[in-house]
């Protein structure tokens, strides 16, 4: 039977960097569940869809076939065919992936893809409703959070190292509306499995926090 080990928590925390690096020293796959909404967030911002039409949203979802592939151990996410990983971390293409991420037909199309990657395979998944919607039998589930300077700090700098121009302030408002409307939609919002165990990462390093999730995976493998 395949390992599924759930991570989720608020934008920033640190999930995706460490949720790579502990599938690569487990030899599981890391499966980016935020890049599947960006990628759908992108093409409704190519076919200038606004966030706040919610029937246009549900209307032409439906046309942006997502699918994954990996390459050398990245996971390439590919939109009707064509890699966008490059077009995808943008603030404006994850405004758009929180707004649109709340509308019921967006996330029941990649429903079936996230579970049919964990049947088959030993995954890390990241998230927001993993552990409480996507695999609710995961047999490790992680809530890992840091306070909202520390996420907006982390997120600018990630930006920064990139070459994008941005601003600490605005990054941080940002996070807030996006944990806001995470956290309080309807449909799979962000909170805690009552079997995750929660992380704080506030004070913690990128190394600490990786040995603390693999001592906590190989505690239940
Ligand atoms: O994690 P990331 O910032 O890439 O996710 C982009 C947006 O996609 C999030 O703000 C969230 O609203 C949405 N998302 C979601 N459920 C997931 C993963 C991401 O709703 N499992």
């Amino acid at each position: 039977m395949a390992f599924n080990v759930a991570i989720d928590g608020p934008a920033g925390a640190g999930k995706s960097t460490i949720a790579k690096s502990v599938a690569a020293e487990l030899n599981y796959i890391y499966v980016d569940t935020g890049a599947m909404y960006r990628a759908i967030a992108l093409y409704l911002l190519r076919n200038g869809i606004e966030a706040s039409d919610s029937a246009a949203i549900s209307e032409r979802c439906k046309e942006a076939k997502v699918s994954i592939q990996y390459v050398d151990g990245k996971q390439v996410v590919l939109l009707n065919g064509e890699d966008v990983n490059p077009y995808i971390r943008t603030e404006e293409v994850g405004n758009m992936a929180s707004a649109s991420s709340t509308n019921p037909d967006v996330r029941l199309q990649l429903l079936d893809l996230q579970r049919e990657l964990a049947a088959n395979n030993n995954v890390i998944m990241d998230g927001r409703d993993i552990g409480t919607n996507i695999l609710p039998n995961a047999q490790v589930k992680i809530y890992l959070t840091a306070s909202i300077q520390v996420r907006a700090k982390r997120r600018y700098n990630e930006l920064i190292a990139k070459g994008q121009e941005c601003n600490l302030e605005d990054i941080e408002k940002d996070i807030a509306e996006r944990d806001e409307r995470d956290m309080n939609r309807e449909i799979a919002p962000l909170k805690q499995a009552e079997d995750a165990v929660y992380l704080d990462t506030s004070d913690m390093d990128i190394e600490a926090v990786k040995t603390a999730i693999i001592d906590i995976i190989r505690s239940k493998q």
